[in-house]
């Protein structure tokens, strides 16, 4: 990029799911002005806070420039020839499923491709997770089960067509805030917006009808939408008897307690407003119900998204345009790791480990093995690391020691692990501190590659600046290791157009390619001019043909029942939530460094309803400490009528490096829901004292 002088250069922002599009003006050795891409579908040239201050987080303060073995700086071939040699050490001694890498929805599609490329065809297990994990793999089973493979049946276009938007389980003004203003441009021009969360959020306070549910009875809400389309005689019949396979007594278990009186009390909502909301559904075939954390990181995950998917296939409300259920992601480029398996649950291109899938890869790869059966998903890799059974670990962009439920237990078990790597882009973060070996990879406006965002378009991240220090792309830095442990022309890479390629090739390989990328107009879009590629969304609109990826082309209702709540425990009389704030990002390494935005939220605070802190003597800015079977935590306290009496919320961001207190990833249990491996974030039993 050296030379590139003032021409802007088309990119992608670094942060969330909406994958909006960006162009940079390099103006100094280190400085940027950036303005949103008024060419990229995704965004139309807006931006929201995050974005827009992107180009005060690209200097140089607090990166890791060197790669550092315990707390030496270290030349790359030292520190790549250890790293090697203990992978490779390990694996002869213990097996390969003795190791394991972490990775993130932060790394671009490339690298995300060679390190699971190198860790289920040439080392041979699936012991590769993803903490994409904690964001959206409820969805993708629930997409697996419903529709036969994981493909997000919805885009931003079909907000522009909804009638009506409902959104389950998302604070979108805050979390994802392109979107949102779409959203509010479509309701300026009549379409109503129904909100189903239990707290009063930014995004609740716009809507046409806020359903503030007890946490976690969504499936009774969805069931109970189901059961009164059914009675309305509003099921799409057609579609049901072309397109759509159920259980012999799947219409059995809608009959008893689906009432609107049962479910009303289930949700603990009016029944006059949850009627409301069922008389809109019923009423409004051009419907986008879309949902994320709020859904997804539920002990109930995949239940939960297969109660949204049962309600849209019934009533033929999805293939059309402005109809979908759509599953929004968090981080920027989660559904490039989906697409090339990036997960402990996929082998590649969104194939299983079915025995002709792992013959067809092992082929392709001309690999000397390929891993037999699903890996480790992240809460059971963290505690397989905990009880020794990993001996070692490599964790790329992310920070679980901070991120990861029970994080103490967390920080327990890198302690003890025998071999721990971190690649990151700064030298300080929490997980950092546990590793043996630290390697510089490169940041935002240095990254090149591809990313896929929330609707399935795949845009191009664009490096901006030279590599500072001795920084290198995350895709170099395993081909390194890999051609060390002696696998040299299957990681011969030289440029990430190089892996891009061979991953189109894959894809295309499975015969899902065609659809994924010969797409008319788009010059092949991954096929060529990856240089010059602009941003293309793959697969049109799924489902439009009516048929689904299951072995006869039909979708499948799946039984869903709602559990019983959980009783109420002395102990912990309070139900812990967590979520974003609308400035910060994961645990604040970049957003940190922008002082406009910590003016949103200075501090972490615990949102505590107003007669709750009567009843338990919290002052409104005064501190209380937060405890849960897990861990504690000290919060300033926010009195307000935001939350449900009996509830709190907390954020996510803060760490041992920037808070004494706020230290939500202690406070989660390390429970998952039983399908997806997600863990529950959103319901913790908690209890709050003044401090
Ligand atoms: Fe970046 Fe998301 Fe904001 Fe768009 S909405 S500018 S992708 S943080």
């Amino acid at each position: 990029p050296e030379g590139r002088g003032l021409a802007a250069i088309r990119t992608t922002c670094a942060y969330c799911g909406v994958g909006c599009g960006i162009s940079a003006t390099v103006t100094g050795a280190r400085s940027v002005t950036i303005a949103g891409d008024p060419d990229h579908p995704a965004n139309h040239g807006r931006l929201c806070s995050k974005g827009t201050h992107l180009g005060e987080t690209v200097g140089l303060e607090g990166r890791l420039l060197h790669p550092m073995i315990g707390n030496k700086r270290a030349g790359w071939d030292k520190a790549l020839d250890l790293v090697a040699r203990r992978f490779r050490d390990t694996v002869a001694q213990h097996g390969p499923n003795s190791v394991a890498f972490y990775v993130s929805g932060q790394l671009l599609t490339e690298d995300y491709y060679v390190a699971n490329k190198l860790m289920k065809g040439f080392i041979g297990s699936a012991n590769i997770d993803t903490n994409s994990r904690l964001c959206m793999s409820s969805a993708v089973a629930g997409h697996v089960r419903a529709f036969g493979e994981d493909v997000v049946p919805a885009s931003y276009d079909d907000l522009d067509a909804a009638d009506l938007i409902v959104l389950v389980g998302s604070n979108t003004a805050w979390c994802h805030p392109i979107v949102h203003q779409r959203i509010r441009a479509r309701c300026e021009a009549g379409a109503k917006l129904v909100v189903i969360d239990p707290r009063r959020t930014e995004t609740a306070a716009e809507a046409n009808l806020h359903l503030a549910i007890r946490p976690g009875s969504d499936v009774a809400l969805m069931n109970g939408a189901l059961a009164w389309c059914r009675e309305a005689g509003t099921l799409d019949e057609r579609f049901i008897a072309d397109h759509v396979t159920a259980p012999e007594d799947f219409w059995d278990t809608l009959s008893d307690g689906h009432d609107l009186w049962t479910v009303a009390r289930t949700c603990d909502v009016p029944a006059s407003d949850l009627k409301r909301f069922y008389e809109l559904f019923a009423a409004t075939p051009r419907t986008v119900t879309l949902f994320s954390q709020g859904i997804n990181q539920s002990l109930a995950g995949t239940d939960q998204v297969n109660a949204i998917l049962n309600l849209h296939l019934a009533t033929g409300r999805i293939g059309k345009p402005g109809a979908a259920p759509f599953s929004i992601t968090g981080q920027p480029n989660a559904m490039g790791g989906r697409e090339v398996g990036g997960l402990a649950t996929t082998l590649a291109a969104h194939m299983d480990f079915a025995a002709e899938n792992r013959a067809l890869v092992q082929r392709f790869w001309s690999s000397p093995t390929i891993a037999e059966k699903p890996g480790l998903k992240a809460v059971d890799l963290f505690r397989a690391v905990g009880e020794g059974r990993i001996k070692a670990l490599w964790i790329m962009a992310t920070n679980p020691a901070v991120s990861m439920p029970d994080a103490g237990r967390v920080r327990e078990a890198l302690a003890a692990c025998p071999f721990v790597v971190v690649s990151d882009v700064m030298a300080d973060i929490d997980t950092g501190a546990f590793a043996h070996v630290r390697l510089p990879a490169t940041a935002w406006g240095e990254k090149d590659g591809t990313v896929t965002n929330s609707e399935r378009m795949i845009s191009r991240q664009r490096a901006l600046f030279p590599l500072p220090g001795e920084a290198k792309p995350d895709w170099w830095i395993v081909s390194q290791v890999a051609r060390r442990m002696g696998w040299k022309s299957a990681f011969a890479y030289d440029r990430p157009a190089d892996i891009w390629r061979e991953h189109v090739r894959l894809a295309n390989y499975r015969n899902v390619g065609r659809r994924l990328f010969a797409l008319p107009g788009q010059g092949g879009g991954g096929n060529a001019g990856y240089e010059e590629m602009a941003p293309f969304r793959w697969g049109g609109t799924p489902f439009a043909d009516g048929r689904f990826a299951t072995p006869d082309g039909r979708a499948r209702l799946v039984p869903v029942a709602q559990k019983p709540a959980p009783a109420q425990l002395t102990r912990w009389p309070m139900t812990l939530n967590t979520g974003r704030y609308r400035d910060h990002w994961h645990t604040m390494t970049r957003t940190g460094l922008a002082p406009k935005l910590a003016r949103h939220r200075a501090e972490p605070l615990v949102e505590v309803h107003a007669d709750d802190a009567v009843r338990l003597g919290l002052v409104d800015g005064g501190l209380a400490r937060v405890a849960t079977p897990q861990g504690d935590s000290v919060y300033r306290v926010s009195v307000g009528e935001g939350q449900r009496p009996g509830e709190l919320f907390v954020p996510i961001h803060w760490t041992d490096r920037t808070s004494s207190g706020g230290r939500t990833g202690l406070l989660p249990r390390p429970l998952a829901d039983p399908i997806s491996g997600q863990p529950g974030f959103k319901a913790t039993p908690a209890s709050i004292v003044a401090v």
